[in-house]
């Protein structure tokens, strides 16, 4: 795996998006979403260190849900998501932020909420770290994007490059070999 020498996003950069970003989520949920709190859903395995991250700037009462969804390359023009592990607890009548690293094509986030939707939650939003818009297949918005970038292959900051990289607290570009 080789990486560009230096990071595209700092690891300072991340950590003051974060920061705002919680306060965006705070102005958003603390009377909306009440005592019962919010509902993070994140999505395993990449929205891991973003969501642990974000969930320690927002002050809203906050629980954790988890999907992990795959989508199958010989498939993949067909957007084929498979999920491999689902929310535990009904989202009905809550209030839900899904948690991504990076919005691509959009069909993981897409078939996500369509998922979560069956649940009839209060509310259904979508927080991405970050957004690719030019590679977008499925139209999908995110509420609240920390970064939009370019088309690169990203590592770094939860996501990987075969299943490396993740821990890494930069956001860096993969570059050829
Ligand atoms: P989408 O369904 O939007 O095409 O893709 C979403 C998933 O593809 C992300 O959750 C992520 O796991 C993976 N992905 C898309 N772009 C990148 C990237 O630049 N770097 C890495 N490591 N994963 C990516
Ligand atoms: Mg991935």
């Amino acid at each position: 795996m080789r990486l560009s020498p230096s990071p595209l996003i700092s690891a300072e950069q991340i950590r003051q998006r974060v920061a705002h970003l919680g306060r965006q989520i705070d102005a958003e949920y603390s009377s909306l979403a009440g005592e019962d709190g919010l509902i993070f859903v994140v999505i395993l395995t990449g929205g891991l260190f973003f969501s642990a991250d974000l969930a320690r700037n927002v002050n809203t009462p906050l629980r954790f849900e988890f999907v992990a969804a795959r989508s199958y390359e010989k498939t993949q023009s067909n957007g084929h998501v498979v999920f491999t592990h689902r929310p535990e607890r009904s989202l009905e009548g809550k209030h839900v932020l899904v948690i991504e690293d990076i919005l691509d094509t959009g069909r993981t986030a897409s078939a996500v909420l369509d998922l979560l939707k069956a649940d009839k939650p209060a509310s259904l939003a979508l927080c991405a770290l970050l957004d690719k818009p030019s590679r977008r297949i499925t139209p999908i918005q995110a509420k609240y994007v920390g970064f939009s970038i370019d088309d690169h292959f990203v590592v770094g900051y939860g996501l990987d490059y075969e299943q490396q990289g993740r821990h890494l607290p930069e956001i860096f570009t993969l570059e050829r070999e």
